[in-house]
Order: C-alpha cells, then sequence, then structure tokens
C-alpha cells in the first residue's frame, strides 16, 4: 500500500510525542509499504510565530525577539535530544540556522515597522521548518532512511492569496514527479501548511492548512489512502470540548466532512475534503495517542445509519449584517450589488438569508471583517438602494448535519422545537442547497446550550440502531 501520513501539532508536540509517531510508522515501513509524511509546527508554535510578528512590528521599546528564539531553540532541541541522540549536532546546526534567519527577520519587522502578507506568510512557514528536520532526524535514528521536503520543494503551487492560499491543479504533475521518485528508498517528511506561487513566493494555506496539503499530496501521488492522525479518536458527532459524551462516528461522507470542517469541526481544514473527494480517496482520521482505535473514515457514501443528524458545529467569531429596506422589494440586482461590494472588499460570506418579503437579506461573516463589510455596504444606503445596513457581533453559529436528513422532512421542525423549548431565540436560518446541513445563529452566549440540546434531541451520544 501507499499511504500519505499527517501529524497535527499535538501529535508532534515534543520529543516523547515525536516518538510515538515513528513508532506508528516503524510497522508499516517493515511490512514494506510506500509512505510520506507530512507534519504540521509543534503545537503552539504557529501561534507563537505569528503574535510575535505582530508584536515586533507594534512594539514601541524592544520587542522580545532574543528570548522567543531561545525558547524555540530550547523545545526543538529537547525534542531533537530525545529522538534522535546520534543526529543532534547536525540537525541541530539546521535548527540553529533557521533560528537566526527568523531572528534576523523580525529585528527586520521591528526596524521597518512593516509587516506585509508576504513576509508574514514566510515567517509562520518556520514552524513547520523546525519541526520537519527533528521527524525526519527521529526516522533516521530508527534506520528508516527519510529526507525533508519544504511544501514548495513537494511541488504545492499555489495562488498568491497570503494567509489562505488555494493549491493549483498544476500541483498534481509536480508533486508526482518530486516524490514519487523517493518513495521506494525512503520516507519523506513533507513540510505541511505552505507552498509557493509560480513566481517562487512563499504562501501559507490557512490555520491547519497541513490537512489540506496532506490531501493534495496523498492525492496527487495517488496514495491508496490519507490518514489525520490528531489527538481525539476521530470525527465526533460535536467537539468534544464543548460536549463531553460526544461520540466517534465510524464513517462520513466527503460532503458531510466538509459541511463540518466549513462549520467550524477543526478536525480537518474546510479545504481539505475536496482534493481526496476528487479522486475517491479514502481519509482516515485517526488518534496519535490512541493509534489501535478505528478512528473515523471519510468515504464517498458514508454508511448510512438509520440516523439522519449525525454531527453538530458550534462557531463564534462571526457576526451577523443586515441589509433592510423596501426599496429592495421586487427589485432585481439588488442581491448582486450586495455580493458584489462585499466580494470587492474579499468578504467571505458565510451564510445568507432573504426574507420572503425581499424587504431584508442577512449574511453572517468573519467578525474580524464586519467593519470592511459595513464600510462596503454603506456606499448602498447612501445611494437610496437600500435603507439600512446594521449589524451584530454578538452572535454563534450552529450547523445541524447528516447525508440523511436530505429528503426526511420534519428535521427543522425538530430543531426549531427544540430551540423554542429550551427557550433560544433563533435569529436566522439557513439551509445548503445540499440538504446535508441546516445552519442557525443565536446569540453567542446561547451557542453551547444550543449544541448541548440538539444533541439531546437527535440522541448524538447513543450509539445507531441497526
Ligand atoms: P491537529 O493539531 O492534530 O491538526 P486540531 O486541534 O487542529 O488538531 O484538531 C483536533 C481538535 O478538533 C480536537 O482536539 C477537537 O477539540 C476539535 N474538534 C472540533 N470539532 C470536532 C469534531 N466534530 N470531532 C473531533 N474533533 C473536533
Ligand atoms: N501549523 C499550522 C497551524 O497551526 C498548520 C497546521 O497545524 O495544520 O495552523
Ligand atoms: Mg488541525
Amino acid at each position: 500500500m501507499r499511504l500519505l501520513m499527517k501529524f497535527g501539532g499535538t501529535s508532534v508536540g515534543d520529543g516523547p510525542r515525536i516518538r510515538r509517531v515513528v513508532e506508528i510508522l516503524e510497522p508499516f515501513h517493515a511490512q514494506g509499504h510506500e509512505l510520506a509524511v507530512v507534519t504540521s509546527a509543534l503545537s503552539g508554535v504557529t501561534g507563537q510565530l505569528i503574535d510575535m510578528a505582530t508584536e515586533s512590528v507594534r512594539a514601541k521599546e524592544k520587542p522580545a525577539i532574543e528570548e522567543f528564539i531561545e525558547n524555540l531553540r530550547t523545545r526543538h532541541r529537547a525534542a531533537l535530544e530525545t529522538v534522535a541522540p546520534d543526529y543532534v549536532d547536525e540537525v541541530g546546526r539546521i535548527l540553529d540556522a533557521r533560528l537566526a534567519d527568523l531572528q534576523a527577520m523580525l529585528f527586520g519587522l521591528h526596524i521597518l515597522r512593516e509587516l506585509s502578507p508576504r513576509s508574514k506568510d514566510y515567517i509562520i512557514s518556520f514552524g513547520e521548518r523546525l519541526s520537519a528536520p527533528v521527524v525526519r532526524a527521529a526516522l533516521r535514528q530508527k534506520g528508516i532512511p527519510s529526507l525533508v521536503l519544504d511544501g514548495c520543494e513537494a511541488g504545492l503551487v499555489t495562488t498568491g492569496q497570503h494567509g489562505d492560499a488555494i493549491v493549483l491543479p498544476e500541483s498534481d504533475a509536480k508533486i508526482r514527479s518530486r516524490i514519487l521518485p523517493l518513495l521506494p528508498d525512503s520516507v519523506p517528511v513533507i513540510m505541511g501548511y505552505m507552498g509557493c506561487t509560480p513566481q517562487g513566493v512563499v504562501t501559507t494555506l490557512g490555520r491547519s492548512g497541513s490537512d489540506y496539503s496532506a490531501t493534495v499530496i496523498g492525492t496527487a501521488i495517488g496514495a491508496d489512502e490519507v490518514w489525520i492522525w490528531t489527538d481525539v479518536d476521530g470525527i465526533m458527532t460535536t467537539d468534544p470540548r464543548l460536549i463531553r459524551d460526544a461520540r466517534v462516528l465510524p464513517s462520513v461522507s466527503y460532503l458531510e466532512a466538509m459541511e463540518l470542517s466549513y462549520f467550524g469541526a477543526r478536525v480537518m481544514h474546510p479545504r481539505s475534503i475536496e482534493p481526496a473527494m476528487r479522486k475517491n480517496t479514502p481519509i482516515r482520521v485517526k488518534n496519535s495517542f490512541n493509534p489501535s482505535h478505528p478512528g473515523t473514515c471519510i468515504v464517498r457514501e458514508s454508511k448510512r445509519d438509520r440516523r439522519v443528524v449525525k454531527a453538530l458545529t458550534h462557531f463564534t467569531g462571526v457576526a451577523l449584517v443586515t441589509i433592510t429596506g423596501a426599496q429592495m422589494i421586487g427589485r432585481p440586482g439588488v442581491a448582486r450589488m450586495i455580493f458584489t461590494a462585499l466580494a470587492e472588499k474579499e468578504i467571505n460570506i458565510m451564510m445568507i438569508s432573504q426574507g420572503s418579503s425581499e424587504a431584508n437579506i442577512s449574511l453572517l461573516v468573519d467578525a474580524t471583517q464586519l467593519d470592511l463589510a459595513v464600510a462596503a455596504l454603506s456606499d448602498m444606503v447612501k445611494q437610496g438602494i437600500v435603507r439600512e445596513v446594521t449589524s451584530n457581533p454578538d452572535v454563534a453559529a450552529v450547523a445541524v448535519v447528516g447525508a440523511g436528513m436530505a429528503g426526511t422532512p420534519g428535521i427543522s421542525g425538530r430543531i426549531f422545537t427544540a430551540m423554542g423549548l429550551a427557550g433560544i431565540n433563533v435569529i436566522m436560518i439557513s439551509q445548503g442547497s445540499s440538504e446535508v446541513n441546516v445552519s442557525f445563529v443565536v446569540k453567542e452566549s446561547d451557542g453551547p446550550k444550543a449544541v448541548r440540546v440538539l444533541h439531546d434531541e437527535f440522541r448524538l451520544s447513543e450509539e445507531p440502531d441497526g
């Protein structure tokens, strides 16, 4: 078999955890399977890099760059000493050189007080630039030949949308030509989360982007399966941090996984499902802390349990924008103007709902883009095309997901009756055209309760019968 194994930040968080990674890979290698590895940064490092880059630009006084670099050195060295005592000098030098580059760049930011999206992407790719050599050393220590490739070397060619780049189709052939020749002899360790534009400028794929790297690379090399190793037993009925008795789903469809990730189930990156879906590559989500658990398999047709609702997500960090005005009634083109105004500012719309009277349209946007969205629409008020634009940042969204919902009457009724009985006011409702998902918006403080109520209503903690 040919397998692509991706290890998330917690799975490579420190020396003992990286050792587990090697223990997971060893038997597959010994059995003669071809393996390629995608690794994330050590847990927390990407966030720290983002914070330090921002701080370097903002700080009036000298920012604590040296201290930050020393912390990174200590953490990565400690991991290296634990997993690869024979390679401490060789790999230690690689880490030192990268840390010296990073330090120089952070000082540069501070002097210039300028952080462009392009330099930010290069800086935040350093989490993976530091973790991958350690993972490689750990494999070599166990006698498994290995080499490291950054995302660009691995063949990921992307758009230039820094911080949220999309992998271009031409990557497939490139990835194949770069990775396939390596597989018979070694286990390549590829830095996740990054790629580069056709001009060679480094980009990142959005937070949690290593999942996306993994499915793109796995699919391109014709892997039989892509395994996403994380810190929970699989995709669950909802975030186990929110609902303690959330249950692992043995299988979900690509469509269900896509809706879940799009609506905030952090376990997979929102763009990571599509590449696998295109070529029917199965994705397995497994726990590196509990490898014997079968995990969740993501495939085209999930075994339909008789249950129609499978999982719930809850996400915050969103805001509601409502555009109102009788002027909109029966007037073609208003919706187009709204969406064009928002698209020009690159504002991502997560949910849309229009009242049947056409007197208002509500949109859910990322909270960080709220001011931009309201400003973009204010011209339409000035021109008298709409009466007013209001906003509400105090909201959360809940999505109810399950392929069985398509064509099953009464689901929405159950959802909103349950909300009513729990005294939760539903501010906005949207049903995706795929009918795999019904999502709605509530007051932010009602979000967790809404999930609890629905988890009980659809008895998601219980094994499905039959
Ligand atoms: P990694 O570093 O391995 O990529 P992440 O933290 O990105 O891990 O994703 C795993 C986390 O996703 C879990 O610890 C869990 O808290 C969260 N999560 C949110 N929704 C779900 C869900 N439906 N099923 C499983 N995990 C979920
Ligand atoms: N290290 C990156 C992040 O923390 C990418 C990833 O972990 O998938 O977002
Ligand atoms: Mg992740």
